[in-house]
C-alpha cells in the first residue's frame, strides 16, 4: 500500500466541462485543496479507452446496475431491467456516446488522501442531488429523470477514481510512464511537516 501521503487519483474534466468553459474553474477548487497536480492532458479519447476506463473495477458492472435498480425502485419506477448487467450495458454504451464527443482534460492529483478529498470537493453522482459547494451541485444541472427520457449519460461535468486501487489502473490507461512528475510544492511543508519548524526567523 502507499502511504496515504503519496496517493494519487484520477480526474477527468468530461466534455461538458471544457464545453462549458469550466477547466480553470475545476482546476482551482481541487488545486486550492492543498493536493498536488502530478500530471495533466487534453485529449479525445476512443470508445475502447473508456469502456476499458470504466471496466477497471471488474465489479463495476454488477455495481451500477444494481445501483441503478435501486434507485428506480426507490422513486417508484419500473427499471428497464430486472438484470444489473443489462442496465449496465445501457449506461456504458451512453458513456462511451458521451465521451468520445470532444476533447476532455485528464489530471492525476497526488497527496494525503487524494481520492476521498477529490470526491468531496467533486461531489455525488447525479448533478441534481450533489450537494451544494461541490463542482457537481453548482456548476451544472442534470438529472437520471431527463438524462432517462433523453436516452444519454447524466452530464456530470467530471470523472474522479472510486479507491486508490481503481485509481493505479486508471492512471495506467490514461498516462504513459514518464508523464507523471515527481516534485515537490512548497505548500506541502506546511500540510505535512511534523514540527513546523522553519516558519519563524
Ligand atoms: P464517475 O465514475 O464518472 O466519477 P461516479 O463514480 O460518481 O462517477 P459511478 O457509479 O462510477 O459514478 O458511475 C459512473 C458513471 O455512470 C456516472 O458518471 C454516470 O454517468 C453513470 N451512471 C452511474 N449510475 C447511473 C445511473 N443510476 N443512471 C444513469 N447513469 C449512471
Ligand atoms: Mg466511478
Amino acid at each position: 500500500m502507499v502511504h496515504p501521503k503519496e496517493e494519487k487519483t484520477l480526474v477527468l474534466i468530461k466534455p461538458d466541462g471544457v464545453q462549458r468553459s469550466l477547466i480553470g474553474e475545476i482546476i482551482r477548487r481541487y488545486e486550492r485543496s492543498g493536493l498536488k497536480l502530478a500530471g495533466m492532458k487534453m485529449t479525445v479519447p476512443t470508445s475502447e479507452l473508456v469502456e476499458k476506463h470504466y471496466l477497471v473495477d471488474p465489479e463495476w458492472r454488477v455495481k451500477t446496475g444494481q445501483k441503478t435498480i435501486e434507485s428506480y425502485r426507490k422513486k417508484g419506477k419500473t427499471p428497464p431491467s430486472e438484470d444489473p448487467l443489462k442496465v449496465t450495458e445501457v449506461i456504458l454504451n451512453n458513456l462511451k456516446n458521451y465521451m468520445v464527443k470532444g476533447p476532455v482534460i485528464a489530471m492525476v492529483w497526488q497527496g494525503m488522501h487524494a481520492v476521498g478529498v477529490v470526491r468531496k470537493i467533486t461531489g455525488g453522482t447525479e448533478p441534481l442531488t450533489s450537494d451544494v459547494g461541490t463542482i457537481r451541485g453548482d456548476l451544472t444541472i442534470d438529472s437520471y429523470e431527463v438524462s432517462d427520457i433523453d436516452g444519454r449519460a447524466v452530464r456530470n461535468l467530471i470523472h474522479a477514481s472510486g479507491s486508490a486501487d481503481d485509481a493505479e489502473k486508471e492512471i495506467a490507461l490514461w498516462f504513459g510512464p514518464g508523464e507523471l512528475i515527481k516534485y515537490n510544492l512548497a505548500g506541502e511543508a506546511i500540510l505535512y511537516d511534523v514540527n513546523l519548524d522553519g516558519i519563524l526567523e
